[in-house]
């Protein structure tokens, strides 16, 4: 991917200087946001039941008041290479999802991206690094350890450049679905089902976050022609390295479909492609699909 160069975005916040997400430590775990998948979790301490990674949604609909004071951060342009590169991925998303958006008359509020180090506070929670990276709905933001790229390279055999903004459009798809509303009206479905209804809604919204990377992926390269031989490939790999089952598979030899939360590896590498081959949000209706 060739980004040295192109704009950076205005909307990162850089607090990898705090120490344990600036004296937050100690307080009860509050729980996630959307992730990427149990990746990290997984492979140190075996795969965890029972995280319900949209409960704190409920956190928006008034009663916010829960949540920890946020602190006031303002976004800055980090100037090592890792953190650059992430601010140009966040940069291209801001212009492909605002003309998007625009096109269909809707504003598009970009989301805050939060660069931390090991833990941090969030308005769904304590977030923590081990996690991998997340988008909290109830500040908008997306919350990435810059070091889970090397996991990702390194222990989940994913590396390259575009694997890792494939992640962060991942996440920026998140925001997407709670700009439209999409997060808000899950959530309120899922609270009203057993587990693994529940779980299987939440896979279709994850599957939709990799349509949208895929989309996003689509209107990147035809505005900026950055891609390079074997990006493509590199989202691909780790769409499907991050799957549940090879997750599953890795941590604790077996595969329990039931517990899925993020889908299947082929199922995350077909809606990636999907979004990718269309271009079109509208092909990323995950919910009216049967089956895959
Ligand atoms: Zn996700």
């Amino acid at each position: 991917m060739r980004w040295q160069g192109q704009r950076e975005s205005d909307n990162v916040e850089d607090v990898r200087g705090e120490s344990g997400g600036g004296g937050f430590g100690g307080l009860p775990i509050g729980g996630r946001g959307l992730s990427l998948g149990g990746v990290v979790v997984a492979l140190v301490a075996g795969w965890i039941f029972g995280i319900n990674p949209l409960a704190l949604l409920g956190l928006m609909d008034g009663g916010g008041t829960s949540a920890p004071p946020q602190r006031e951060v303002a976004p800055s342009h980090p100037t090592d290479e890792r953190a650059r590169f992430a601010s140009v991925v966040l940069a291209d998303t801001e212009d492909v999802w605002g003309a998007i958006m625009g096109r269909a008359n809707r504003p598009y509020e970009p989301p805050r991206m939060v660069l931390f180090r090991g833990v941090t506070r969030t308005a769904c929670g304590t977030g923590e690094s081990a996690a991998g990276p997340f988008y909290c709905p109830a500040d908008r933001k997306v919350y990435i350890d810059l070091s889970f790229f090397d996991t990702l390279s390194q222990r989940l055999g994913a590396p390259g450049d575009f694997a890792q903004a494939y992640v962060i459009a991942h996440e920026v798809g998140h925001h997407v679905q709670t700009v439209l509303g999409l997060t808000q009206r899950v959530d309120a479905q899922r609270q009203r089902l057993g587990q693994a209804q529940a779980n299987a809604l939440s896979v279709r919204l994850e599957l939709q976050a990799d349509c949208f990377a895929g989309v996003w992926a689509h209107h990147s390269q035809r505005g900026k022609g950055w891609l390079e031989a074997g990006d493509i490939e590199e989202a691909l790999n780790a769409a499907s390295q991050i799957g549940d089952d090879t997750l599953q598979r890795r941590s604790r030899g077996t595969v329990v479909p039931e517990s899925f939360t993020h889908g299947s590896s082929a199922q995350r590498v077909q809606w990636f492609k999907r979004g990718l081959q269309s271009g079109a949000p509208a092909q990323c209706n995950t919910f009216e699909t049967a089956g895959s």
